[in-house]
């Protein structure tokens, strides 16, 4: 496959668990490979919570997020094309909070990760509590469907991240596959093939015994039914960018069948609500 010009995925050392560069070497790197398109959407705070190690604090962040991604835009506007974004939790709750990010704040836009959700005491909800936890598949999946339905946000992040859970593949699963893939393609909204995945997380299955995003299963799937995708590097670390590994992916879009014309290179933003 042709070498990336686009990334929307990259965070920031204000999530806590992202190495401590400033956000202008993720700039210059992207710069040195001849990217095109770098999209800032590091985890992004809730005005009522705080967790430690996994998203900024509204309070004391996210203005400097902003102005730092804002700065590095027009400071660079003649090598590369910077956009100021957000990867969040679909929470029905914080409608008007995704509206005020996208409108007030004008963000270029959301991105939706499913990690978890926070209870009314504000206290994390993993989906998944064990492998092979279906249920907390099935919530996951529901919960994502509802988030590509709400119309906020311009893509799917690692729409597969449950599969990091599952050990065995069944109906149900495959059923989760069917009913993501078909909530995208009917939103016409693309699925992220996640590169971090399978940067850091491929020696899940060694250890573990579960799958690991991004699944050839599930874009099996995915392709079947129709979908858009996209390539996310999901930087923690600008030299995330020189670890991405393109012959696995040249293998992995030949075993799914995608072919690199059905990947996006440029990301088309959703309306502002
Ligand atoms: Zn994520
Ligand atoms: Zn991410």
């Amino acid at each position: 496959m042709n070498k990336l010009i686009s990334n929307y995925h990259t965070h920031t050392y204000r999530c806590g668990h992202a190495l401590p560069n400033p956000d202008e070497d993720y700039v210059l790197k992207a710069i040195e490979l001849g990217y095109k398109n770098l999209g800032f959407s590091d985890h992004a705070p809730f005005k009522d919570i705080i967790h430690p190690g996994m998203r900024m604090i509204f309070q004391n962040d996210f203005k400097d997020y902003r102005d730092s991604i804002l700065h590095l835009k027009e400071k660079y506007k003649d090598k590369i094309n910077i956009f100021l974004g957000l990867e969040i939790e679909y929470m029905p709750r914080y409608e008007n909070y995704y509206k005020e990010l996208l409108n007030d704040y004008k963000l270029d836009y959301l991105i939706v990760g499913q990690h978890l959700t926070y209870d009314e005491n504000r206290y994390p909800v993993f989906y998944q509590r064990f492998n092979d936890d279906f249920e907390g598949a099935r919530r996951y999946a529901n919960d994502l469907i509802a988030a590509i339905n709400s119309g906020f946000f311009s893509y799917v992040c690692h729409p597969d991240l449950f599969l990091n859970h599952i050990q065995t593949l069944t109906p149900e699963v495959e059923q989760i596959f069917e009913d993501i893939a078909l909530a995208a393609k009917k939103k016409d909204i693309p699925l992220e093939i996640n590169i971090n995945g399978e940067t850091n997380n491929k020696f899940l299955p060694l250890k573990y015994g579960c799958f690991h995003y991004p699944d050839i299963n599930f874009f099996k799937t995915a392709k079947k039914i129709g979908c858009k995708f996209i390539f996310g590097v999901d930087a923690h670390a600008p030299f995330d960018f020189d670890k991405i590994d393109y012959d696995y992916f040249d293998k992995f879009l030949k075993e799914t069948g995608i072919s690199e014309e059905e990947v996006l290179k440029d990301l088309k933003f959703i309306k502002r609500p």
